[in-house]
């Protein structure tokens, strides 16, 4: 492959980037990791030392690879020291455009010429975040998924200005990760988060209607369809406020059919986030496990 220089700078640690230091590191790139909560780094580190020491629990990894894996990552209060050299930048940090584009103006200039600048994005647009760097033909959507170090599809989304060359290599760091990819053309929502968001809304508004409980609509998707996860609770693991900001998105872009559902924005508003707190659709205990008979009831809407 032609990627020779191995540094790579993850912005925001959050529960993506956690997975996306995790899978760069794991798979022999140097890997910093940048977020401007020191809390979220420390977190960060823990988890992804926590994916390989189970990987080697369970034999998928080595106990070697995984001491490798753990010290390729390294984690960097200050992003432009991060960024010092490094030749992908990928981030992750809150899905908020100004706060997007603050992080790769702030960061391209200390890369290497020419370095790929690459965005995880959710709905957001490719193009007016590579307006805040020159030469915005190297900035490419990489859209990963939840949990990264599980799923294995990439979207990689072409802007207005995104060079052919910039696809390719972004195509060659996600093969180097192990992952599939695809090539989508900018539009509000890509494929998944479109479909994704669309299937959630309508989720939560049967659950407002009263239509079926919380539980049997998600069992509904899960054996009538096959779906692995059901879409309530693919919410609660997502973040219904990272789901919100989509929605609103899409709202503004594509219209009424993706208003957002009210009790989205209730629970929002009360804190009920999903699993990271404690608390969505579902309740969750301590260790993190769903606590059985705990989904939102109509009658308490
Ligand atoms: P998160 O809230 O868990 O993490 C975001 C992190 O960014 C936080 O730790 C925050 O402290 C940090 N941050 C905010 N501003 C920063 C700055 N200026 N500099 C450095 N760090 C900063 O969010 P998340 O769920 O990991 O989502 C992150 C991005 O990934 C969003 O753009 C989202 O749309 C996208 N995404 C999310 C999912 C998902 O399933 N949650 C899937 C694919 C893509």
């Amino acid at each position: 492959m032609s990627i020779t220089n191995n540094k790579v700078v993850v912005v925001g640690a959050g529960l993506m980037g956690t997975g996306i230091a995790h899978a760069f590191a794991s798979s022999g790139f140097t890997t910093v990791l940048v977020d401007s909560n020191a809390a979220a780094t420390d977190k960060a580190l823990a988890a992804v030392a926590k994916i390989l020491d189970d990987g080697v629990r369970l034999g998928k990894v080595e106990a070697e690879a995984a001491e490798a894996g753990k010290a390729r990552l390294t984690v960097e209060a200050d992003l432009a020291v991060a960024a010092e050299g490094a030749a992908l930048l990928v981030e992750t940090v809150t899905e908020n455009l100004a706060v997007k584009k603050q992080v790769v103006s702030t960061a391209a200039p200390k890369m290497v010429p020419g370095a790929l600048i690459a965005t995880n994005t959710s709905a957001l647009s490719v193009t007016e975040i590579a307006t805040a760097v020159e030469q915005p033909e190297r900035v490419v959507g990489m859209h990963f998924f939840n949990p990264v170090h599980k799923m294995k599809l990439v979207e990689l989304v072409r802007g207005l200005a995104t060079s052919d060359e910039a696809v390719a290599r972004a195509r060659e760091y996600s093969d180097a990760l192990g992952k599939t990819s695809i090539v989508v053309n900018e539009a509000p929502g890509l494929t998944t988060s479109r479909m994704s968001a669309m299937l959630g809304n309508e989720a939560m508004w049967m659950l407002q209607e009263g239509v079926a409980t919380a539980e049997d609509i998600d069992t509904a998707l899960r054996m009538g369809f096959n779906h692995p996860m059901g879409p309530l609770e693919l919410g609660d693991l997502t973040g219904w406020d990272t789901r919100l900001s989509v929605l609103r998105y899409l709202h503004s872009t594509l219209g009424e059919k993706f208003r957002p559902c009210p009790l989205i924005i209730k629970m929002v508003a009360s804190g009920r986030l999903g699993r990271k707190a404690g608390a969505g659709v579902y309740r969750y205990d301590e260790k993190g496990q769903r606590i059985p008979g705990s989904g939102l009831k109509a009658s308490v809407l």
